[in-house]
């Protein structure tokens, strides 16, 4: 039953790393082994979506509507803008994560793609590209849907959006970076062992909050008092 069921997983992950495949020289893709493959294919395929949808967000914001979102702001306003718009991006994925967890078919159908990797062996910056496309299309989307609201610069939310992708990367590489207030690499392990704290993304003001903050060395102070 195991081998069948492994050999139609590999079948059909096969299928979908050909899609991709067909645009590398078969001389160069079909020497991968299968998990590098489907591992490309996961980038890529995140990596077009991801630019292909911010662009058109882009277009329509600084293109379409140059009028509103091209201000002349000084630098007390642009802080300000920034700021805001961090502040609701934080307030979005803090309940949109934890939403994730608290309604159980969420977690079961999209969230558990991502806690498949909840302990240090198994965690790696590889983990947080590991996620279903309807989370990750939610949690880009505050960057763009927010822009209605609080106008960015250009740069600015470009930088903003570059920043998310390598922020992600970093919160899963297990590395013990306290920062006070960033939810570091540290704080988001917690939440992939215990899975009830550290929702928030950049900084741990919504989990402050909302009352779902764990400090890294409570685990420790805890496994020594056992
Ligand atoms: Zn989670
Ligand atoms: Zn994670």
């Amino acid at each position: 039953m195991r081998e069948q069921y492994l050999q139609q997983f590999l079948e059909e992950t096969g299928s979908y790393n050909g899609l991709v495949g067909n645009f590398f020289p078969a001389a160069l893709w079909s020497p991968l082994p299968h998990f590098v493959q489907t591992w490309l294919r996961i980038y890529i395929v995140s990596l077009v979506t991801y630019f292909l949808l911010c662009s058109l967000w882009c277009f329509y914001f600084y293109h379409w509507k140059k009028d509103i979102y091209l201000l002349k702001v000084g630098p007390i306003a642009y802080t300000i803008h920034v700021i805001v718009h961090i502040t609701l991006a934080e307030f979005w994925l803090y309940w949109t994560h934890r939403a994730f967890h608290d309604v159980k078919p969420l977690y079961k159908h999209f969230h558990f793609v991502h806690h498949r990797y909840n302990n240090k062996t198994s965690l790696s910056p590889f983990a947080g590209a590991a996620s279903h496309p309807v989370e990750a299309v939610l949690d880009a989307l505050p960057y763009t849907i927010f822009l209605f609201f609080v106008p960015m610069h250009f740069k600015t939310e470009l930088a903003l959006l570059s920043l998310n992708g390598i922020w992600t990367f970093h919160s899963h590489g297990c590395l013990e970076t306290k920062m006070w207030p960033i939810l570091t690499a540290d704080y988001h392990t917690v939440h992939h062992i215990m899975h009830r704290y550290n929702y928030g993304n950049y900084t741990f003001m919504m989990d402050w909050l909302f009352g779902t903050l764990r400090h890294p060395n409570s685990l420790i102070e805890e496994a020594k008092s056992e």
